[in-house]
């Protein structure tokens, strides 16, 4: 099964934050074979992510054989490793191993969580957690069925406004109830003194986690917030390839790795992150896992299944399966069984 092209484009996205931070550039990877099959995945990068696809990748990867994915993950990191081994390059790649992951469970007729997982229940629907911002969306939260969700608190300021940050936890714990999972995202905006102030102010709410409190590559003042926290302390959507995730779990830094298979490296690199956080007795939720390229990781490996719901302004995938009373279940098509219209090649 010969790579015979490989293309890349950022797919319309309407609804999308006007903050290119919050979209990171999402673009569409297809690969096409001599077999006759199409693989499809999704990375990011924007421009420069294509640039690097059809430019560096194609360069490597036209010719060669498309089962061979775990060796063509290698060669696309040593090809982009001067520039690349972390962000956009990264991102980029991300797309276009994910194709080939797509390529493989289709060549087997198989979707890939059965590839990972031969015992793998394709019938069990996975527990889900919305994003949410305030009490009103927890509330229509909990009315759509979901038992878990992350509030976002960047809006109480840098740094935060303890008292009224931790106000709005304790009545997102009031609607939730004593039994629903409830997590705090602080978007990597604070300072390990910030955190340890929010972390003892809302400990007393049974957190699930409190993620990204500072920045990604603050790899000291996670070590100290790993430390004193009294809240366990959730990051990696910024963090790429197994080297980054390794460096985290040797020094302890998170309690919940949250690789995004779409940017840390696609599959190969998140199918070896579960690998060795589960050897280190540390919990992997993938970022935004109810999108379809996570999906078939959460259902195929994880012990403990909880997928973030997706990003809804990202419609171009057709196939993609919807959250349904707080609960996702997997397509059984092969691949990831997603399409994208041929509209978007033109
Ligand atoms: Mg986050």
């Amino acid at each position: 099964m010969r790579i015979t092209e490989i293309r890349a484009v950022q797919p319309p996205t309407p609804a999308a934050p006007t903050d290119w931070r919050t979209q990171l550039g999402q673009i569409v990877v297809q690969i096409t074979t001599d077999s006759a099959l199409c693989g499809y995945g999704v990375g990011g990068g924007g421009a420069a992510g294509i640039h690097v696809i059809e430019t560096v990748l194609r360069d490597f990867l036209i010719g060669k054989d498309a089962r061979e994915v775990e060796k063509l993950h290698a060669g696309m990191c040593r090809h982009t490793c001067f520039y690349g081994r972390s962000g956009l390059a990264i991102m980029a790649l991300s797309g276009v191993d994910l194709a080939l992951w797509d390529l493989r469970g289709k060549a087997a007729g198989q979707p890939v969580a059965r590839l990972l997982n031969k015992h793998v229940d394709l019938s069990r629907p996975l527990p889900t957690y919305l994003t949410v911002f305030d009490e009103q969306e927890t509330e229509t939260a909990l009315n759509a069925g979901h038992r878990a969700v992350k509030l976002h608190v960047e809006r109480f300021g840098v740094p935060p406004r303890i008292s009224d940050l931790s106000d709005q936890v304790s009545k997102a714990r009031e609607i939730l109830g004593a039994r629903g999972e409830l997590m705090i995202d602080a978007f990597a905006t604070w300072d390990v003194a910030s955190a340890l102030n929010v972390a003892n102010a809302i400990q007393a709410e049974d957190i699930a986690w409190l993620e990204e409190p500072i920045p990604p590559d603050d790899y000291t003042g996670y070590r100290e917030l790993a430390r004193k926290s009294p809240v366990p302390i959730a990051g990696g959507e910024h963090e790429y390839l197994a080297q980054g995730f390794q460096h985290l779990l040797e020094n302890r830094l998170h309690a919940v790795l949250q690789p995004d298979v779409n940017w840390c490296g696609g599959l190969t690199t998140l199918v070896d992150v579960y690998r060795r956080a589960q050897d280190a007795d540390v919990r992997v939720c993938p970022h935004r896992g109810c999108e379809p390229y996570a999906l078939h990781a959460i259902a195929a490996l994880d012990r403990q299944p909880l997928a973030e719901s997706g990003r809804a302004w990202f419609t171009c995938l057709d196939g993609a399966p919807a959250i349904e009373n707080g609960h996702i279940q997997l397509s059984d098509q092969p691949g990831f069984g997603v399409s994208v219209s041929a509209e978007l090649w033109k």
